[in-house]
């Protein structure tokens, strides 16, 4: 098992699930893949807050063209580790999406509640095209195929913090993400 920078005697916190050198390195090729496929029609990357920043951050420098970047706030769970079903938006955008070409750039699916009505959303608005880049996919949960255009990792349905991801905000800043398994 790799180490957890600073976490190691939390007795809350489980195994690695995705160290911090994995994902920095597929990180950079999903980056690479998005400046191929958007060359010459530079996206606006649309942040889910607040566990989408850092890989929003990441993401966003491995891209090499002019992207823009705008951020939402929705919650759909609040402490607890199961999904309410319930979708709220906390913060909306500032910027108009229409005819942008956009990406919406989410922490992990799960269920994929969060991200069904974040698509109807955004796709009200205008844009030119809509995708999503999800970091992390939990497998097996979905009742329908998500359709993700840009998925960083597959990952057994555990629930898992760092890297962004927390538990009643704690543990964001862990550079790997790691199973959560409770006190
Ligand atoms: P979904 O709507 O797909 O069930 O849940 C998506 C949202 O729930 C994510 O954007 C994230 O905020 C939260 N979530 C789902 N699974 C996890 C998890 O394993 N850990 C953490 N910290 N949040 C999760």
């Amino acid at each position: 098992m790799a180490p957890v920078t600073g976490a190691e005697r939390d007795p809350a916190l489980g195994p690695v699930v995705v160290p911090a050198d994995e994902l920095q390195a597929r990180i950079s090729t999903l980056g690479k893949e998005i400046t191929a496929d958007y060359e010459g029609r530079p996206p606006l990357l649309v942040g889910v807050l607040k566990g989408a920043f850092m890989f929003m951050s990441d993401l966003a420098r491995a891209i090499d063209l002019p992207v823009e970047f705008d951020f939402m706030a929705v919650s759909s769970y609040g402490s607890a580790t199961r999904t309410s079903g319930v979708v709220r938006i906390i913060k909306d955008l500032d910027l108009d999406l229409t005819d942008r070409h956009v990406i919406i750039v989410e922490d992990i699916v799960d269920s994929g509640l969060t991200l069904a009505y974040l698509r109807r959303n955004l796709a009200h608005r205008g844009p030119a095209s809509l995708e999503v880049c999800a970091l992390l996919l939990k497998e097996g949960l979905q009742k329908s195929d998500p359709d993700i255009r840009y998925v960083g990792f597959r990952i057994p349905p555990e629930f898992v913090v760092g890297y962004g991801l927390d538990v009643a905000e704690r543990y964001r800043n862990l550079a790997d993400v790691v199973r959560y398994v409770g006190s």
